[in-house]
């Protein structure tokens, strides 16, 4: 099995020292939306999609507060589908989508693959889709799924994994993928566990938004913290589960490598192979 990792959206916030610790306060920030791209046995298998060639057509629907606040690039030639085809695939190679949830900054890509399955947790459908019980306004992009994709929906439950719980998402019979509810910055967030021969990684999507909060003395960039609470939809949830994150990467970070969607210093370093 072979994993690329993916920038599919740079976001570039002013505050580059308030938002990636580094750099001045007057410079740009830089914010990735990481993806995975897995060849399974089942054709490829994307996790999380980035911003999509239709929001970039049409920005507005991502919300003109949102594209203000955190500058997008916009490049199509950053869309998981254009960096599929640069890889030599065709975009119906993609049969698969395993969404940490769908954030707008993570299901933009979905129409993109109009005939792959859609992986979410149940209660993230229930409230993106059907809305319910009804999303914060304005939380989700609707548009991102008006087409009717096939979805897939797991419940809580499954196999033990380092003191987690995951169902596994494509069947017995493909790589290992496990769905991992991860919930607090939406009710339906999950963590993918994906297992790459010896190793695991852990996309744990929104879970955290800053590599120092998985070390031992925890800190966030003061902005970047700011963004992480205005979001947070169950906060006690979101920090229990980021202590669970801490932990497994402390105590099993020789089995397990813990990424995240936005930290361009995980990004780098998986892009080196330094993971
Ligand atoms: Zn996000």
């Amino acid at each position: 099995m072979r994993i690329h990792h993916l920038n599919t959206g740079t976001m570039c916030p002013i505050g580059r020292r308030l938002v990636n610790g580094t750099g001045h306060i007057f410079q740009r920030a830089r914010m990735v939306c990481h993806c995975l791209l897995i060849e399974t046995r089942d054709g490829l298998a994307l996790v999380d999609t980035g911003i999509g060639l239709g929001d970039i057509a049409n920005p507005m629907q991502l919300s003109r507060r949102w594209v203000r606040q955190t500058a997008p690039r916009l490049d199509p030639a950053e869309t998981a589908v254009q960096q599929v085809k640069a890889l030599g695939y065709a975009p119906g190679d993609v049969r698969h989508l395993l969404l940490t949830h769908l954030d707008r900054d993570h299901a933009g890509g979905i129409p993109d693959f109009p005939n792959a399955r859609v992986h979410v947790l149940r209660a993230e459908y229930e409230m993106a889709v059907l809305g319910k019980p009804a999303a914060p306004k304005g939380r989700y992009v609707t548009e991102q799924w008006r087409h009717g994709p096939d979805w897939a929906l797991y419940d809580d439950g499954g196999e033990s994994w380092f003191g987690f719980k995951g169902v596994r998402a494509l069947g017995d019979r493909e790589p290992d993928i496990l769905m991992i509810p991860l919930p607090g910055h939406t009710m339906g967030h999950c963590g993918i566990a994906v297992r790459d021969k010896d190793k695991w990684w852990l996309h744990a999507g929104d879970a955290y938004f800053f590599h120092g909060q998985l070390q031992p003395k925890v800190r966030i960039p003061l902005v970047l913290g700011y963004f992480q609470r205005r979001v947070d939809m169950d906060r006690d949830a979101r920090l229990a589960n980021q202590e669970r994150l801490r932990t497994l990467q402390l105590q099993h970070g020789s089995e397990v490598t813990v990424i995240n969607s936005h930290d361009p210093v995980h990004y780098e370093n998986c892009r080196c192979g330094r993971h």
